[in-house]
């Protein structure tokens, strides 16, 4: 459906964010991209989106609040829509602070903008107006063998990443519930698809089975994951912002449950097929099991019965062949695959 709103889309430098700009200015949406251009961001993910003349890109941070608040004061967006964060679970363990910063501390600050920006618009723009949050499944914490995460499982987050990712949640609710603000959240799986970050599973892989060096897998690699391809992801936060009730939260799933240790192997697969190894091995002789990740959860999963009966979202992707044009993707532009620090990988 075509769309007249202007959006102010914090994080849309990145992995997810870049995405879901590109479809929201396919869709007619101005864009106001905010992004602090950290490890994780980069202008070029933008480059379609600039070049339409329907986004602009301010690089910024989430936690100027001054900032924030004159960007809607300037441009008077529909929505502000918050993919900014710290998102790499990892990184969490190591250094959690600027996890806190970002993850809690500028969606709160984003928050009391939008609050605001929204008592300040006359009564139909403020009818129109939502917040929405990007969230993950990992705020659920993990499940057994059987089970999935619905909107109505408890809160459990693991990792310092889940825990801040979580906060954001709440404040989120306590925004909607205490002040009336309209707000949104949407709990999404693992996404892959191409513009990753090279520090996770899938372009971390490719990256280095393409470099010769060995393929760490956490554990035993049974850890379980469903994984949702990003223009999936992005075209679900797109119902959940035009379709999606105030005050209400939308699971987000893939249906495509995959134990690490799977994903790995099929990576190499589609590798042997379309680049084989210096030394003629298969690509998976390099699979090297490590000491798993502290606090790892054992698997997640997406129950997104309520998204699919009221925004009507379904996944047009099919995992498989998404994989496989994901590792295409990755071996066309080799440049993705270079981390902006090497030292990001040690
Ligand atoms: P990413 O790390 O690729 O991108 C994050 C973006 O936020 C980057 O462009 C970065 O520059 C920007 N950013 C970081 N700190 C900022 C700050 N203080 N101010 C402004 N911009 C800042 O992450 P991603 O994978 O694209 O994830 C985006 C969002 O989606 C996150 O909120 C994440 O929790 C959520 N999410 C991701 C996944 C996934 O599998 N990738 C799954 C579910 C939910």
């Amino acid at each position: 459906e075509p769309c007249d709103r202007t959006l102010l889309v914090t994080g849309g430098a990145g992995f997810v964010g870049s995405s879901f700009v590109e479809l929201a200015v396919a869709r007619g949406a101005r864009v106001i991209v905010l992004d602090a251009l950290t490890y994780a961001g980069r202008r070029d993910n933008l480059r379609e989106a600039l070049a339409s003349g329907r986004a602009e890109l301010v690089v910024g941070d989430i936690c100027d609040g001054a900032l924030v608040r004159g960007l809607l004061a300037a441009h008077r967006p529909d929505a502000i829509v918050n993919f900014a964060a710290e998102s790499h679970v990892d990184r969490s363990i190591a250094g959690p602070d600027a996890f806190v910063r970002t993850n809690v501390v500028g969606a709160a600050t984003l928050l009391g903008a939008a609050l605001e920006h929204w008592r300040g618009q006359d009564p139909a723009a403020a009818a129109r107006f939502r917040h929405v949050q990007i969230s993950t499944d990992e705020v659920f914490g993990a499940l057994g063998p059987t089970g999935a995460f619905d909107e109505s499982s408890p809160v459990a987050p693991s990792s310092p990443y889940s825990a801040s990712k979580a906060s954001a949640d709440h404040l989120t609710c306590a925004w909607h519930h205490t002040f009336g603000l309209p707000t949104i959240i949407t709990h999404c799986s693992n996404n892959y698809g191409p513009r990753q970050y090279p520090e996770k599973l899938i372009p971390l892989m490719i990256a280095r089975a393409l470099a010769g060096e060995p393929l760490p897998v956490y554990g035993d690699g049974g850890n379980v994951r469903d994984w949702i391809h990003v223009r999936d992801h992005s075209h679900g936060v797109w119902l959940a912002l035009t379709r999606g009730r105030p005050g209400r939260s939308y699971c987000l799933g893939g249906h495509a449950e995959r134990r690490n240790l799977d994903i790995v192997r099929t990576l190499c697969r589609h590798l042997d097929e379309l680049r084989a190894r210096a030394d003629g091995r298969p690509h998976a002789d390099g699979i090297t099991f490590v000491t798993d990740r502290p606090g790892h959860d054992w698997r997640y999963a997406i129950d997104d019965t309520r998204a699919r009966r009221e925004l009507g979202f379904e996944c047009s992707y099919d995992f498989d062949e998404g994989l496989r044009d994901t590792v295409r993707w990755y071996l066309d532009h080799p440049a993705w695959l270079r981390p902006a620090h090497e030292e990001d990988l040690r």
